[in-house]
């Protein structure tokens, strides 16, 4: 075989045995799966550059890498079967990612015998992984070859491809990925925490739904469609990371700002994975989330906290009931349509259980689902399990194999969260496995009966599995379920988001101390302290079981007086309300006991829909939140899009800095119309209490007269009386430090303040309330926040209005008294707090917060802050 212009010579990568890929013992490679190629049982145990090229990926095992050729052919060389479980123990790469090799060059060193002993096979693939644009036009007839010299493969671009293939090598690559000479290209630096990992990923894809064009992701020398979001993952592009976006089709441009857009905002709906600001001690600890450290005593288990709180019960290693499928299939026809049908049926079960989380207002958990709708269209999945089904397998198996070997993929990534997801595909391995059962529509209610023990007598159950995926939590039994261990998983895995969402203790990687652990063993899961006791003594279990009970019993207790007014001992009765952002969020404040709504997120009603929301959409959204509450007045916060708060139908230009940019009424700068059709939609609802507007991120006066005007304005051209903006009430939401310091002007013209102390405090510490890193920081108990929060209620009090807090801080126990103490006469907080804040603000004597709270302003931490609350209010 002679190398052309056109072609591309590969020589074998190892001495030993040459195969057809149909011997290689793996379906995977087998069938074709990672494209055309060929396979070698080696007798050497050097991997050697096939062509020169440059090392575009290396598993971070060290078992596998991919070589891209100066003509855009990608060739993968993996050595042996299974050996990714390895885990890189026998293998030593001698390349790193992104070194530039020669032909023959030593690429990965490994230990034969022990590879040998350990995996399943040691045969090792050679295979074009951009199949698409390349194809493997000859191959040699020779039994064996020697590393390095015999020519075994001969490449060329396919169709198409060919004249881009010798024009440069840039063209060839950008060819594969569907994009052609007119492309548009741009970079973009990913600002999504974690990097692109699936949420990101599934965002910019869903940014160009309706327009046509396709887009390509460019990185580290490796390419990935859009279409394919395990492609996308498996770039491996972290936080920070440059990448270069090439766009073709009509609406090119449109797709690039799209996706470029998306690609820079940093995530949206997972700050529920980051504890609020504020309510650090009270919320998930983020000491804990940093896992443990020094001795433990003897039968304690040290873990990473993933949920807090503290719970008590016997363990019981979650069994799933996951169906085995054959292998063989029963035609091709019907394989595909079995399949397909099955995929519909998930799509439909992960679209209820998207909605109802939305509808809950939990978009952490809805976002997770939406990205399983995203993962189930993945033509890269589709086309691994169409490839099996057409070479004989069934439906079931065909998707099984696909989803695990692209979550084997994503598992030996060195990116952590990347790692995490692989759950994801193996969840939704499971789920259509269930469903290609027939068990689809009964998706939930099998789920649970198979994990409830039937030997734990009525006990609560401390439910253990190697790693839950979201599916196996979907319909969880909390009843009985009273906390959920993990012998793997991070803190940032779905199934740990779902658990803080479900409000029950969740510890994750306890290692393999949990694995030795049987059935029935008594455990105390210790959510706020990351540690896991086993088989407790009877003195711990004594101590432990009667904090819980005293929490129950406060808990019952407050919920019984809930619906009483929240009255200090000297007789000020302070208004406590709820924090709302649904229908059924209002119900559940109203049995929670609030006394009204304080903030209504109206954004989070619109967030999921596909286009901006019309007035009558606003009318009937709070019309009926109106009516769910029975006569007690809310506050309706004008649409607060924007900064870690995205909607898919929003499409506006990217910025650099998102939370310092278009949010709340800034956004009527660009898009007016937005705010006007609110206004209209609100002014139209008829309720029995008033219905109050606050405007959010306002930062001087005019912005609130333009708003006053504009509401004025609008309310006469409805036909309301002249005089309708002395009855609408408008008020400001401080949590800009501008709008803080210049509380005294806007109080002049404003009906009400309420503090948003959650973008309060990222502001004035400016620290980013969705970075991880900084939520041990993030407390909105620091004396600069206090300061703030004092300034506004001077500047109220000079014109006689009223202050209420409706950030995370007011739901924090330790912090009521203060808050009362410096002048704020309302409590926003979420509905299952109300009870607890109630019964709080029951025990404080006003005048006595307010004596003390002024020297707080004078300490220099928030841990000093919190120290002297505890000492002078004990919660
Ligand atoms: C806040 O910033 O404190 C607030 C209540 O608003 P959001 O959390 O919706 O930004
Ligand atoms: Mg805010």
């Amino acid at each position: 075989m002679a190398e052309t212009s056109e072609t591309l010579l590969l020589r074998a990568p190892l001495s030993g045995v040459l195969l057809p890929l149909a011997a290689v013992p793996d379906p995977v490679f087998a069938d074709g799966m990672f494209g055309d190629g060929l396979g070698i049982d080696p007798l050497s145990d050097t991997v050697v550059a096939p062509c020169d090229g440059i090392v575009v990926h290396l598993a971070a095992t060290g078992h596998a890498l991919t070589l891209q050729a100066p003509c855009g052919a990608q060739v993968l060389v993996h050595v042996g079967v299974d050996t990714v479980l390895l885990r890189g123990e026998g293998f030593a790469p001698c390349v790193a990612q992104g070194d530039a090799v020669r032909q023959g060059d030593a690429l990965i060193r490994f230990d034969l015998d022990r590879v040998a002993r350990q995996a399943r096979s040691l045969v090792t693939v050679m295979a074009l992984a951009n199949g698409n644009a390349f194809t493997v036009a000859g191959r040699t007839d020779a039994l064996r070859a020697e590393a390095g010299r015999t020519v075994v493969l001969k490449v060329r671009a396919v169709a198409g491809a060919a004249s881009a293939a010798s024009a440069g090598a840039a063209a060839p690559a950008c060819q594969a990925d569907g994009t052609g000479p007119a492309a548009l290209r741009r970079t973009v630096t990913l600002a999504c925490a974690g990097g692109l990992h699936a949420r990101p990923a599934a965002r910019a894809r869903a940014a160009m739904q309706g327009l046509d064009a396709t887009v390509a992701l460019h990185y580290g020398g490796r390419h990935a469609s859009l279409a394919s979001l395990v492609a996308l993952l498996a770039l491996a592009a972290g936080e920070g990371a440059t990448v270069e976006l090439v766009a073709s089709g009509r609406d090119a441009s449109a797709a690039l700002e799209a996706v470029a857009r998306e690609l820079q905002r940093t995530a949206a709906g997972e700050e529920q994975a980051a504890p609020a600001a504020g309510a650090a001690p009270a919320s998930v600890g983020t000491s804990a989330l940093t896992g443990t450290s020094g001795e433990l005593p003897p039968g304690c288990i040290g873990g990473v906290a993933a949920a807090p709180g503290i719970a008590i019960g016997v363990l019981h290693w979650w069994r799933e009931a996951t169906p085995e499928p054959h292998e063989a299939g029963q035609g091709m026809e019907a394989e595909r349509a079995a399949l397909r049908a099955a995929l519909a049926a998930v799509d439909a079960r992960l679209a209820h259980d998207s909605e109802a989380a939305s509808a809950r207002g939990a978009r952490a958990e809805a976002g997770i689902f939406a990205m399983h709708r995203a993962l189930l269209e993945d033509p890269a999945l589709l086309g691994a399990a169409d490839t099996l089904i057409d070479a004989g397998k069934s439906a079931g198996f065909a998707w099984r194999e696909a989803t695990g070997a692209e979550a084997a993929v994503l598992s030996a990534m060195a990116d952590r969260r990347a790692a995490e997801r692989a759950a994801d595909l193996l969840d939704l391995g499971k789920r259509v496995l269930r469903a290609l059962a027939g068990n689809a529509a009964a998706d939930v209610s099998v789920d649970m009966p198979t994990v409830m023990p039937t030997d734990a007598d009525g006990q609560p159950v401390v439910l253990a599995a190697d790693e839950f995926t979201p599916s196996d939590l979907t319909g969880l039994d909390c009843d009985r379920v009273a906390a959920l261990a993990m012998v793997r998983g991070g803190p940032t895995s779905h199934a740990a988001i779902i658990a803080r969402q479900l409000g029950i203790p969740c510890l994750v990687a306890l290692g393999s101390a949990l694995e030795r652990l049987p059935d029935g063993t008594p455990v105390i899961v210790d959510g706020d302290n990351a540690r896991l006791h086993a088989s407790p003594d009877a003195h711990l279990l004594a101590a432990v079981a009667s904090a819980v009970r005293l929490r129950t019993q406060r808990r019952q207790a407050d919920l019984h007086a809930a619906h009483a007014a929240a009255t200090t001992r000297d007789g000020v009765r302070i208004e406590v309300a709820a924090n709302i952002g649904s229908v059924d969020d209002a119900r559940n404040a109203v049995a929670h006991g609030a006394d009204a709504v304080g903030l209504l997120r109206t954004e989070l009603l619109f967030l999921h829909g596909d286009a901006a929301p019309a007035a009558a959409d606003h009318t009937a959204a709070c019309q009926a939140i109106a009516e769910a509450l029975g006569g007690r007045s809310a506050i309706v916060r004008t649409l607060d899009i924007g900064g870690d708060k995205d909607a898919a139908w929003l499409r506006l230009p990217a910025e650099d800095n998102p939370a310092l940019g278009l949010r709340g009424v800034r956004l009527a700068q660009v898009r007016p119309q937005l705010l006007d059709e609110q206004l209209r939609g609100l002014l139209a609802v008829r309720a029995r209490a008033p219905l109050r507007i606050l405007l959010p991120m306002v930062s001087e006066v005019g912005e609130l007269l333009h708003w006053r005007a504009r509401i004025r304005a609008l309310a006469a051209a409805a036909g309301h009386d002249a005089d309708a903006d002395a009855q609408i009430e408008v008020g400001v939401m401080i949590e800009v430090p501008a709008a803080a310091l210049l509380a005294d002007q806007l109080a002049e013209h404003a009906d009400f303040f309420s503090i948003g102390t959650n973008d309060l405090t990222q502001y004035t510490l400016a620290m980013d309330r969705c970075q991880p890193e900084l939520a041990a920081r993030m407390d909105a108990l620091h004396p600069a926040v206090l300061r703030m929060i004092a300034a506004t209620t001077e500047g109220a009090a000079r014109h006689g209005r009223w202050v209420g807090v409706c950030g995370a801080l007011a739901g924090d126990p330790l912090a009521v008294p203060v808050l009362l103490g410096l002048g704020v006469t309302e409590l926003s907080v979420d509905a299952g707090l109300v009870p607890g804040i109630k019964a709080r603000v029951r025990t404080l004597s006003l005048a006595d917060c307010r004596q003390r709270a002024a020297g707080l302003l004078q300490l220099p931490s928030a841990a000093a802050v919190r120290d002297a609350c505890r000492h002078y209010w004990p919660a």
